[in-house]
């Protein structure tokens, strides 16, 4: 028998986590925050607030329903807050590894370090694409997949002759610039094996796609920060402090157009300096990070005589009060934006009225100081109808279970599925805390 549980994720965006059953044994799938619901708390601080206070206000998952299972390993798909976010919170209540990739574990444990309640105490075993794992007759395989941080897998969970993938978050992106590209063959021989249950991110199936590869961000990105290169004047480029590939772009677009790059804001530092100590990536020499308050205000109030010398790569990208964007346009820092200063948005705005409201009125303060701005110089994480249309083709599961989205999208999935010939017996509209048991 098999059983799927979604606990956070389904029917909204954000705190991802699934509890998969074989018989009688549990494992877990992701254990995510959702940002919205913290940032409704201005200055909230959630290291010291307890699980009990975040599952109320629907921040992390309720996870009651799978507390005393029989859960063997706890798998984390990839470092996004929206899938590890709530480890801190929750893992302490399982006697279980935490299993995931070198990335994802070292996001992980900061996090953890973080954290000023009950800390979780277990192991945590890195793995990588190609790796099995045998807990009893239970396997857990996982494969490379491109997102929009480095070292993201799929995760399957077999036992005999049933399996379960889960494909949260992923696009099938042919030139990720960081790692190698999305490996069709691997995911077609993947589905030959025989998939029973296939768990499958909803988050842009309704938009026509296919998403353009990271490839097509990095020459948007040269275009725009071209255009933006206008002498003496500033230029500032924001992004997701995780995305690593984008940032990389950023670095190189810079020197190329004889500015020096330099990152600012504590996240960005953060994950940056994880992700070139285990050697994903490299920068030259000459690339500053600033996450200090001292060290940032320094190099703020120096950029600040030579705006035409630098690229000030930031946080902010969401308007999120409290970055390093937002406080240059409150006149907080020593960085003043001033008449054909030029700012780069590399991000859509994540559709929740926090954050949309956030970045219009940060857009309003740097265009009412004289920045000119430019909008949405992105390409998306997330597979789009048609390609996700091949990923299913590829792996061809059985069952259908559309995962990481709000209602209208995980509809948009099962109208996917049923225009690929799926009947309804094999699509699943499921609910947080509702499960479904096939097999049995
Ligand atoms: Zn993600």
């Amino acid at each position: 028998m098999i059983e799927i549980l979604p606990l956070g994720g389904l029917g909204e965006v954000g705190r991802n986590m699934t509890a998969v059953r074989f018989d009688d044994q549990w494992v877990i799938i992701d254990m995510g925050i959702r940002l919205d619901a913290v940032q409704a708390f201005e200055d909230l601080d959630i290291s010291g607030m307890s699980s009990e206070e975040l599952v109320n206000i629907n921040a992390i998952p309720d996870d009651r329903l799978v507390r005393k299972r029989n859960v063997r390993a706890i798998v984390l798909t990839h470092g996004h807050l929206d899938h590890i976010g709530a480890v801190g919170k929750l893992a302490h209540a399982y006697d279980a590894p935490i299993y995931g990739t070198p990335f994802t574990i070292e996001l992980v444990k900061k996090l953890v370090w973080e954290e000023r309640t009950v800390k979780p105490k277990q192991e945590f075993v890195k793995v990588s694409p190609g790796d099995r794992i045998e807990i009893g007759d239970l396997e857990i395989s996982f494969y490379h997949a491109t997102h929009s941080i480095p070292q993201t897998v799929f995760v399957m969970l077999r036992m005999g002759e049933r399996a379960v993938l889960c494909a949260s978050d992923f696009k099938l992106d042919g030139a990720p610039l960081l790692g190698p590209p999305a490996d069709l063959d691997e995911l077609h021989r993947v589905g030959r094996e025989g998939v029973s249950i296939a768990l499958v991110g909803s988050v842009r199936v309704d938009e026509p796609g296919p998403t353009g590869s990271e490839a097509k961000a990095r020459s948007m990105l040269e275009e725009t920060m071209e255009k933006a290169n206008s002498g003496g004047k500033a230029l500032l480029a924001t992004t997701f402090s995780s995305h690593i590939a984008r940032i990389k772009s950023m670095v190189d677009i810079s020197f190329q157009l004889g500015r020096v790059p330099v990152l600012v804001g504590r996240s960005l530092r953060s994950y940056v300096s994880t992700a070139l100590k285990l050697g994903l990536v490299s920068l030259p020499e000459e690339v500053s990070m600033y996450g200090s308050p001292e060290s940032m205000r320094k190099f703020l109030k120096k950029a600040n005589g030579s705006k035409g010398d630098y690229v000030v790569i930031c946080t902010g990208h969401q308007g999120e009060p409290g970055s390093i964007l937002s406080r240059i346009a409150d006149r907080q820092l020593p960085f003043r934006i001033s008449s054909g200063d030029q700012v780069i948005f590399s991000v859509s705005v994540i559709p929740n009225p926090i954050n949309q409201s956030n970045r219009e009125l940060l857009e309003t303060k740097l265009l009412a100081q004289g920045a000119r701005v430019y909008r949405d110089v992105h390409v998306s994480g997330h597979a789009a109808r048609a390609d996700t249309a091949e990923f299913l083709r590829l792996v061809s599961p059985e069952h259908l279970v559309p995962c990481h989205g709000t209602p209208e999208k995980l509809k948009a999935m099962a109208a996917l599925g049923r225009e690929l010939g799926y009947g309804r017996p094999n699509i699943h509209l499921l609910e947080n805390g509702s499960s479904l048991r096939l097999f049995t």
